[in-house]
């Protein structure tokens, strides 16, 4: 029987990377990185400050230029793209930050900001695009009211609907969602996360890269995790064989800090030694050896690990698949 082919990545990193020359140095902010995000998923990068997996998220869109590798949005191969041609790949793909103060225009009023991206690439004009404001507005839970008023007399949980609401303006098959939810109160937060998976359940084709450093809501929301050390993916896989299952000793490390029922803890909290050493001068062999509470000397330190594949996830590790 013919087997049907797989479906076109909605985005798809090749090899990527991201290096900052300085003037002594060359910082490698990502190095090496390949991941696919299927149409419909939503991947959670994780990983400490410093990772990387915020530059990853702006090379997808290529607000930052990479150094090497391939960034394919749909198919289309967008790393030399110019302006003109990343015009219709940032309409259909939307970035959304962390601070959405710092993201919306303060001297515009809440409606002028949603129906920016429409005056840009729509032909809506008049009352068609105050109703399709007003309508995006009330989709992110809004009132109209807020239509004139200012972001400074919003709270941060309502600004960062906004954000959304101008983010989905230009109906985007995909969103690139950078800690969206840490500047925010729990409860808030809380919304948030439901309003982001009811827009997955209504769109199916909608598609999400969520960045973030918090487990807790990666598991929630994500249908797989990738989980980033030092400019590299060190391990992913589906979020519920990845919890129940790490195979590399980061995200055990990781995901020992989570809050999780005692009858899913498998172990106590494993307390890291040292801060992340600096992205100019990487360890020898695994990046992580020097941190890693299973390092075996003369290998760890020497050998860079390959993938392993262990069930529907693989890591990098060499003791991957040995031990639970
Ligand atoms: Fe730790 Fe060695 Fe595995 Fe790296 S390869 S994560 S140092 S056990």
């Amino acid at each position: 029987m013919l087997e049907s082919n797989p479906p076109t990545p909605m985005l798809e990193l090749e090899n990527l990377r991201v290096h900052f020359p300085t003037k002594s140095a060359v910082v490698r902010a990502v190095d090496d990185i390949s991941l696919k995000l299927y149409p419909g998923e939503i991947l959670g990068l994780v990983g400490e400050s410093g990772s990387g997996k915020s530059t990853v998220g702006k090379a997808a869109l290529r607000l930052i230029d990479p150094t090497d590798g391939k960034i394919r949005i749909n198919g289309s191969d967008i790393t030399d793209a110019s302006g003109k041609d990343l015009k219709p790949v940032r309409t259909k793909a939307q970035l959304i930050f962390q601070d959405p103060h710092s993201s919306l225009n303060p001297r515009m009023t809440i409606g002028k900001i949603v129906a920016e991206p429409l005056l840009i690439h729509s032909q809506l004009r008049g009352s068609e695009l105050a109703e399709t404001v007003s309508k995006l507005l009330g989709r992110v839970g809004l009132p109209s009211q807020f239509l004139h008023r200012y972001p400074h007399e919003l709270s941060g949980g309502q600004k960062q609907r906004v954000a959304i609401a101008r983010a989905l303006s230009v109906d985007p098959d995909m969103l690139i969602l950078d800690e969206p939810t840490s500047a925010l109160d729990v409860s808030v937060q809380a919304q948030i996360l439901e309003f982001l998976k009811e827009l997955h359940d209504e769109r199916p084709r909608m598609t999400s890269l969520f960045i973030s450093h918090n487990l807790a809501v990666v598991r929630f929301l994500c249908h797989r995790i990738a989980v980033m050390y030092l400019g590299r993916i060190v391990e992913e896989g589906p979020v519920e064989q990845v919890f129940s299952h790490p195979q590399h000793p980061y995200t055990k490390a990781l995901l020992s800090a989570v809050p999780l029922p005692q009858a899913e803890r498998n172990a106590g909290r494993i307390h890291l030694q040292g801060d992340l050493p600096s992205p100019v001068d990487l360890p020898s062999g695994c990046a992580f050896h020097p941190r890693c509470p299973q390092a075996a000397a003369g290998k760890c330190d020497k050998e860079s690990p390959i993938w392993v594949t262990v069930g529907a996830s693989r890591a990098r590790c060499h003791f991957a698949g040995d031990v639970e």
